[in-house]
């Protein structure tokens, strides 16, 4: 039962991460009135921008610019207000950093999602993606013990963290444990996936998944509705009093 109380923090390792694979829920939560912040933890320079860089005269700086840029007109797209970007250095990314760990977990404390969206445990083909998913993990466990002292903050429970379809499913060991329907924000994905200039390549290919996972969700839920889905991992089971 969705609860538009239940705040959502995203975490993604560079810049259109969370649009790839998670734009169409984080639209879907938005447009139900719940409060979503999205962290960009790099603008993925280095990494994630080989279009980009094969243009003429370009620089870091005017990458970087160009990435951001297209990091917020996407984030428009699908209506986030609260968009974050902390400039880390990407390929590789350090992030077992006491002070960073610090940073997110500050962050989980006050702003106290009920839950996170990141990447998941393992992307055999980018080791930053993994990291970002251990940040997180590490965050999420400080944030709830009462000797992690942080100035004007109180521990928080653990929050679910769920995690992002990798790129090559098959070979990342990914198995779908949650498959959201976003048949209603599809289109608000589409217009956020076409801000990406620097990776146009991958707006097509994440359609074509979309497709492909809304018919995973017909197939198990028997709702015909299902058009389009995102589907993700989950870091820790599910745990209610009753089947869910
Ligand atoms: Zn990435």
């Amino acid at each position: 039962m969705f609860d538009k109380n239940q705040n959502v923090l995203v975490v993604s390792g560079h810049a259109a991460d969370y649009v790839w694979r998670a734009g169409g829920t984080i639209a879907k939560y938005i447009k139900a009135g719940a409060r979503v912040k999205v962290i960009v933890l790099s603008l993925g320079v280095r990494g994630e921008s080989n279009d980009l860089w094969n243009l003429p005269g370009q620089s870091v700086e005017s990458v970087a610019a160009t990435r951001k840029a297209e990091s917020q007109a996407a984030a428009a797209c699908l209506r986030v207000t609260d968009l974050e970007f902390w400039d880390y250095d990407d390929y590789y990314m350090e992030l077992d950093d006491k002070a960073k760990i610090d940073r997110l977990a500050t962050v989980i404390r006050t702003f106290d999602p009920y839950h996170i969206i990141t990447h998941g445990e393992l992307d055999l083909v980018n080791p930053d993606h993994d990291a970002v998913h251990n940040f997180v993990f590490k965050a999420s466990v400080l944030a709830i013990s009462n000797g992690v002292r942080i100035e004007g903050t109180k521990t928080t429970k653990q929050t679910r963290i769920f995690g992002f379809e990798p790129h090559q499913p098959e070979i990342c060991n990914f198995k779908p444990e949650v498959i959201i329907d976003i048949s209603d924000s599809i289109e608000q994905k589409k217009a956020a996936m076409n801000c990406f200039k620097a990776q146009a390549h991958l707006i097509e290919y994440y359609g074509v998944r979309a497709f492909v996972r809304g018919n995973h969700a017909r197939r198990l839920s028997g709702n015909t509705t299902y058009k389009y889905a995102e589907a993700f991992t989950r870091r820790f089971p599910y745990v209610g009093s009753w089947l869910c």
